[in-house]
């Protein structure tokens, strides 16, 4: 992740220290990373957009000691149409030592790697239908993180111990970063085998299943296999991990398999938080579908960072929390990915809402499942005096992740808490039965999911928009229009004449906004239609009245924007009395 953005920036935003055990600084000056390699996604390119990517066996040698990352790739592609080249991403501070395809080492000037952006041309070209596989073997010191997962790279910690305690979470930066990839959403593979060789005292937990452990002496190999992971959810996690596990007998009829890895020392936490393992499965089970890998796993690694959505192999490093809502929400979140991430990936980067503003939505949810609306509306409160409400969440134009989730480049933090409210707001217009169909289609892009009747898939916000108009038979533009492409929030205004109280909805674009409107007169209730964006009611004088009393609404709230700059301003003047009292 991003240092000012991310999936894992509600940590910060909530005010939450990372885990225990901090990710330690860097202390070796490394080289920079290109523009190319620092950003993913965007815009595909041709050359990339011809691949089909089949398979991916990734072997990786893990030296703590040195810090150093040895690695042979040996990748697999169809051709969707006729190419010559095969252009891939891989950071050029990885020096590549040899480049075969279809087992014949090519001629040194055959390919070049500049920038990050690895080119090879094909000793001859590939017809469409075509397949062709690549080896690529390369090494060296891989990027380290100086802040995972906000910023991307390795995190070479160690245990209170002196252990070595590794992982990797590249988010913000791409897969680029340590194999060599197609640094784009859609550029997953069908299938991914990773081979990852650690001192022999060590474990290895991997993404998906593993397939067996093979012993060289002094190391061993740890073999893991999934099926079409998120390209930034393949990941090195290296420790002396203790495992719990233990199966989960779905309301679909299969068994989950359910792994901890955990550090020792921390058994107390690592149990009570197992013990969360089935709720939350029920929860996502009952209220969106079926788990989409429960022929692998659901995994999760301690690490020395706060989290990421890796595939069937989670990141936690919240530091097993007591918590105020009953539920662990830094691994909630995380899991919610598996889903809204993992599962529908979205297309472009430009659509990251569809991962952040669903998996964010999940904890209120959540809350509201285990312990009613108190929990529900508590998070959401928290959620809405986070919004910014500076930039568009979604700009209909390719973006790279970092354009996204910075928030001085793109939307930020909205992608999540605006996504999140917003999710609210639809689920009370268009009411549950609609919602968690659209949900269901969106996720497994089927009504009637069952394990093995859905694969990974990815969407568009547009796809979403057409779901959500398909489920309840209306066109819902005006609803999208303003919360997902314009900045602003909607804002009601009123004005009275003697008894009647006008109301009207002004929105950015200043198109009609036809959200109904509830507004409770003594102890009734009465809804504003609102077809035209406007609506009128009377109300005597003196009338007790409450605007929205069931918060169904999210908009414009001026207490809100005079919360937020208070607090920005208490925040400046602590900022400069510390300053002043050093001076003294
Ligand atoms: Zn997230």
């Amino acid at each position: 992740m991003h240092p000012r953005l991310s999936l894992l920036a509600l940590g910060v935003a909530l005010g939450l220290a990372a885990s225990a055990h901090a990710a330690e600084p860097a202390a070796v000056e490394q080289p920079k990373l290109t523009a190319q390699t620092l950003a993913s996604g965007g815009t595909m390119p041709a050359e990339q957009a011809r691949l089909h990517f089949d398979h991916a066996d990734l072997h990786f040698t893990i030296d703590p000691a040195r810090r150093h990352l040895d690695g042979e790739a040996t990748l697999r592609f169809t051709a969707r149409e006729p190419t010559d080249v095969l252009l891939l991403d891989l950071d050029k501070n990885l020096p590549i030592r040899s480049i075969a395809v279809d087992g014949k080492t090519l001629a040194r000037s055959a390919w070049s790697n500049p920038d990050g952006r690895l080119r090879i041309h094909l000793p001859k070209p590939l017809a469409k239908g075509g397949s062709v596989s690549t080896t690529i073997a390369y090494g060296g010191q891989p990027h380290v993180a100086k802040r995972a997962p906000w910023d991307g790279g390795f995190v070479w910690s160690h245990t209170d111990d002196g252990q070595p305690w590794i992982a990797s979470a590249v988010e913000g930066e791409g897969c680029d970063l340590f194999w060599p990839c197609i640094d784009q959403p859609t550029g997953e593979p069908d299938l991914v085998d990773t081979w990852v060789t650690v001192p022999e005292a060590l474990a290895a937990p991997g993404n998906g299943v593993l397939v067996g452990i093979k012993d060289n002496g002094a190391t061993r190999t740890w073999h893991w296999r999934i099926k079409q992971p998120d390209t930034y959810a393949i990941t090195l996690n290296v420790g002396p991990f203790e495992e719990l596990k233990g199966n989960y007998k779905s309301r679909y009829g299969n068994t989950i398999p359910m792994e901890l890895w955990y550090l020792r020392g921390h058994e107390a936490g690592a149990k009570a938080l197992f013990g969360e393992f089935p709720r939350m499965l029920d929860f996502f089970e009952q209220e969106i579908g079926p788990y989409p890998f429960g022929d692998e796993k659901m995994g999760v690694v301690e690490t020395p960072h706060l989290g990421m959505e890796h595939q069937t192999i989670n990141a936690y490093g919240n530091g097993y929390p007591k918590s105020e809502y009953g539920f662990d929400w830094l691994l909630q979140h995380e899991f919610a990915h598996e889903w809204f991430g993992n599962q529908v990936t979205n297309r472009n980067w430009d659509d990251m809402w569809l991962h952040e503003g669903f998996g964010t939505y999940m904890q209120p949810l959540y809350g509201q499942y285990l312990h009613g609306d108190m929990p529900y509306f508590a998070m959401l409160h928290d959620e809405r005096m986070k919004l910014t409400n500076a930039v568009p969440i979604v700009s209909g134009q390719p973006k790279t992740e970092e354009g996204v989730s910075d928030g001085k480049l793109g939307p930020g933090l909205d992608i999540y808490y605006k996504g999140s409210l917003m999710l609210h707001t639809l689920r009370g217009l268009i009411g549950d039965d609609a919602f968690f169909e659209s949900v269901r289609r969106l996720v497994y892009g089927r009504p009637d999911p069952r394990p093995g009747n859905f694969k990974p898939r990815y969407a568009t916000t547009q796809e979403y928009m057409d779901i959500v108009d398909q489920v309840t038979g209306k066109d819902l533009k005006w609803f999208f229009d303003v919360y997902l492409y314009d900045a602003k929030l909607p804002r009601l205004e009123s004005s009275r004449h003697g008894d009647t109280l006008q109301f009207r909805w002004v929105t950015g674009h200043g198109e009609p906004f036809p959200m109904p409107l509830e507004v409770q007169l003594g102890d009734t209730v009465h809804t504003l239609a609102m077809a035209d964006g406007t609506g009128e009611l009377q109300v005597p004088e003196g009338s007790l009245m409450i605007v929205d009393p069931r918060s169904k609404v999210l908009r414009e709230m001026p207490h809100a924007e005079a919360f937020q700059a208070w607090e920005k301003a208490q925040k400046t003047e602590k900022k400069a009395k510390e300053k002043g009292g050093k001076k003294d």
